[in-house]
């Protein structure tokens, strides 16, 4: 029997050969990536790396990277611009209220626990949000964590599928990146988050606008240099979906500029909670709130003093029981003493962070690069609770309930709606924006819904040519042969792989 489309005459069969010819000959026309292979994802935190050390001329793999890729021109993070609180911020997509890691230090009121980076064990700081690697690993893929802020922690009854046992600011980052990279080489982990302490450290001693602060960027960019290098010999070059990012920026500040709580409040009133420049005042009894408070309004220029419920709402910072009754912020540069701290270590800082979250000086980067992010895009800055939607829909996960919005990021995505592209020259710099250009989706849904008219048209154009000849017979005549469609293909659906290998750590 001769094929369907044979029967619907030459000229049809021409003008649907024209149309398939001009949609896949279009220069909007994007080969798909193949579905046969499951998306993978790196998330990378270079901790405290401020958008504008990219711009110092000493990062020459950034630049080869972002060429490649993505870039928003800065990454605003969530206040307090610390380094625990952004990390769970990046991880959930939820404010710092939602999440409950408020602070590096935090205190609960109920209990008497206290929270510091060395005692960060107790699963109950962290059950306010889901992580990234529990979605994962919810959905059936396996994560890995090396040295990001949670990785030893149970959160919501599970650890990472891999992880290191214990935090160790020491551990060679180049062993770091050879232990992720093999774990995504033999399949074990469809997802890694992998953590750096440099350039934060080297910030704080240095201060951010040292020229000594070159040589720590340079480390830096020769990290990522090494990290891209390790993926490109493992096969992973184009197969892993690479972000760079950071939880804050970094300000110089000077150990004469602070302001002494003691002139103004007896500190045997209250307890408090440093994050400095970020204090939070708990005072003994709830009748001396309004009492420190109204000592401390206007105490000095240098620090802004909140009630709780006074807290700018553009912090997110106020719905949580962590979040002390009296809320001290100091303006950029200075900071907050409270007692005698000679022994701090605030007062051996050249630079800080913590600061109000709109200050330039707090905000960290955001590049990323790999199969499904666009090449030499630059974009708008974005908030950081964004970063966990966009993960789960590159990895298509089901999120958790979160802050974010996929609508905010999803222009970065090579297959996302119509986007206005800006080129990049070879030294990173802003020149032209080329024509627009059309998604696959885009251009598959015209596609389809093109064939879909052809198809009727062709179908009318039958039926026409059969009432012509039905009017020409007599009344007794021969039945038309059916010209119903025969042999129309079914799409082969491939699906997610599932993973199944054992929980361990490394
Ligand atoms: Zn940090």
């Amino acid at each position: 029997m001769a094929a369907w489309w044979w029967k619907l005459g030459p000229v049809n069969v021409l003008l649907c050969s024209f149309l398939l010819t001009v949609f896949s000959a279009s220069p909007y026309y994007k080969q798909a990536p193949s579905t046969s292979d499951a998306p993978l994802v790196l998330l990378v935190s270079f901790d405290g790396f401020r958008w504008d050390y990219l711009d110092r001329n000493k990062t020459p793999s950034f630049d080869s990277f972002v060429r490649d890729g993505v870039k928003a021109k800065y990454l605003f993070d969530t206040f307090a611009s610390k380094t625990f609180p952004n990390h769970y911020t990046i991880a959930t997509g939820l404010y710092q209220e939602s999440h409950g890691i408020v602070g590096n230090n935090m205190y609960n009121v109920s209990t008497g626990a206290k929270f510091t980076l060395r005692h960060k064990f107790n699963s109950s700081w962290w059950e306010g949000g889901e992580p990234i690697w529990v979605t994962n690993q919810n959905q059936g893929g396996h994560s890995g964590l090396i040295m990001y802020p949670g990785m030893e922690i149970q959160i919501r009854g599970q650890y990472p599928s891999y992880r290191l046992p214990k935090y160790n600011s020491t551990f060679p980052y180049e062993e770091r990146i050879n232990i992720m990279t093999r774990l995504f080489a033999n399949g074990s982990i469809n997802l890694g988050l992998l953590y750096f302490r440099e350039p934060d450290h080297s910030g704080h001693m240095l201060g951010p606008n040292s020229p000594d602060m070159d040589a720590v960027i340079q480390m830096c960019d020769e990290t990522l240099g090494y990290l891209m290098k390790k993926l490109r010999d493992a096969g992973l070059g184009d197969r892993v979906d690479v972000i760079v990012t950071s939880d804050h920026g970094m300000t110089p500040v000077s150990k004469d500029n602070f302001t002494q709580l003691d002139d103004f409040v007896d500190p045997e009133l209250y307890y408090y909670t440093d994050n400095n420049p970020v204090i939070g005042i708990w005072p003994h009894k709830e009748s001396d709130v309004d009492v420190i408070y109204n000592k401390l309004q206007g105490a000095s220029p240098h620090v802004s003093v909140y009630l709780k419920d006074e807290i700018p709402a553009q912090y997110h910072y106020r719905d949580n029981p962590r979040i002390a009754p009296i809320l001290l912020v100091a303006k950029e540069g200075w900071a907050i003493h409270v007692g005698n701290k000679t022994g701090s270590h605030f007062l051996n800082y050249k630079g800080n962070h913590g600061f109000n979250n709109s200050l330039m000086s707090m905000h960290p980067i955001f590049v990323a690069r790999g199969p499904s992010f666009r090449q030499g895009l630059l974009v708008e800055p974005f908030e950081n609770v964004n970063i966990y939607p966009l993960i789960c829909k590159i990895l298509g996960l089901e999120p958790a309930p979160n802050n974010g919005s996929l609508e905010n990021v999803q222009d970065l995505l090579k297959y996302s709606e119509l986007v206005t592209i800006m080129t990049t020259n070879e030294k990173g710099i802003i020149t032209e924006p080329p024509p627009s250009t059309w998604s696959t989706g885009t251009v598959i849904g015209i596609a389809v819904a093109g064939a879909i008219l052809l198809v009727a048209a062709c179908l009318l154009l039958a039926m026409c040519a059969r009432q012509r000849s039905y009017r020409q017979q007599p009344r007794e005549y021969t039945p038309i042969a059916d010209t119903s469609l025969e042999g129309v293909d079914e799409i082969a659906d491939s699906g997610f792989s599932s993973y199944n290998y054992p929980n361990t750590k490394i």
